[in-house]
């Protein structure tokens, strides 16, 4: 027979004074939507029989950013709460009027991960930032921010983290990517809000945008074992995964400068050369007009795979390679 589970609803919680030993599903009420209705942000809370950190972990916060949620029914699948030092906080949905619209933004046609920690008198996606920060992130003592690439475009499996800060290093070194960019905290992310609160973060991009891909899913959850290993909240060695990793020390969007369609050549993680060709520009009647080169060596993070071109359109993050001796 199947079993109901019964979903609890709160208005506000306490994590640290859940029951231990137990895995707890519930929401929490952020705000309201316009039909006065809360708008509540689902929570998977394991928490272990010993002490240990909280480790957060969100997806969704662009809600057509799915890989996450995969990843995380896929970890407390996992889950032995009875050997668990600390507890794992996941929310599967962060943005939820932007996963039920099918969409990266609010409801108000803003990104959500550009005004955090919000405030609580503002926008609705102000209000909705303050909240979430303040009722779920600001409880957790380590942050992974699970995202993928944005509608129209593909993404490597890659980490975005400041590799200057030891702890964010560390997190960064434990997952499992095929590329590491160094990024300093960008303002209005939730990442950026939680390293300046001192809860170390990273942003973990996870292929590409609504749907499940489970060999990238597969790979990011070894990833988050390997975190959790070394911050002692289950035993076993922690893996050196780095040797499969390129470590980039910077990144960019190379734009169009002219309509058309378009056919980005490289593929996800090529290494490219200066004066490479980087894409075909076609006019509607299938005659290259343009072509656009690369003016670095580099490695390719994402692309654009939307044919139809507008001039100014991204098309291709390439993410130049560190020193082998810089981190
Ligand atoms: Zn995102």
């Amino acid at each position: 027979m199947t079993k109901i589970l019964q979903i609890k609803s709160r208005e506000d919680l306490k994590i640290s004074s859940l029951k231990k030993g137990e895995i707890h599903k519930l929401y929490i009420h952020i705000s309201n939507n316009p039909m006065g209705v809360p708008y509540k942000v689902p929570l998977i809370i394991a928490r272990g029989e010993k002490p240990g950190p909280t480790l957060g972990i969100t997806a969704a916060i662009h809600g057509n950013e799915l890989n996450g949620l995969s990843t995380i029914f896929k970890l407390f699948d996992k889950i032995d709460v009875k050997k668990l030092a600390g507890t794992i906080v996941a929310v599967p949905v962060s943005n939820v009027p932007g996963y039920l619209n099918k969409q990266r933004y609010f409801s108000d046609g803003v990104d959500i991960n550009r005004v955090m920690p919000g405030k609580p008198k503002g926008k609705p996606s102000e209000i909705y930032s303050y909240f979430f920060t303040k009722k779920i992130v600001s409880q957790f003592d380590y942050h992974l921010d699970l995202h993928t690439a944005s509608f129209g475009k593909v993404n490597s499996l890659y980490i975005r983290a400041d590799l200057d800060n030891q702890e964010t290093r560390k997190m960064a070194f434990c997952q499992n990517p095929h590329i590491i960019v160094q990024k300093y905290d960008e303002s209005g992310t939730l990442r950026g809000w939680a390293n300046s609160k001192g809860i170390p973060s990273i942003t973990i991009e996870i292929g590409n945008p609504n749907t499940f891909q489970h060999n990238l899913i597969d790979e990011t959850l070894d990833g988050i074992v390997n975190t959790m290993k070394a911050l002692k909240m289950i035993p076993g060695k922690v893996k050196n995964y780095l040797e499969n990793s390129v470590i980039c020390d910077h990144s960019f969007w190379l734009y169009s400068t002219t309509g058309g369609i378009i056919d980005v050549v490289p593929m996800l993680t090529d290494k490219i050369h200066k004066g490479q060709v980087i894409a075909n520009i076609y006019n509607v009647f299938g005659e290259l007009k343009d072509q656009i080169i690369s003016d670095h060596d580099g490695v390719v993070i994402g692309k654009n795979v939307s044919p139809c071109c507008e001039a100014g359109d991204r098309i291709l993050h390439l993410g130049l390679e560190a020193e082998a001796s810089k981190y």
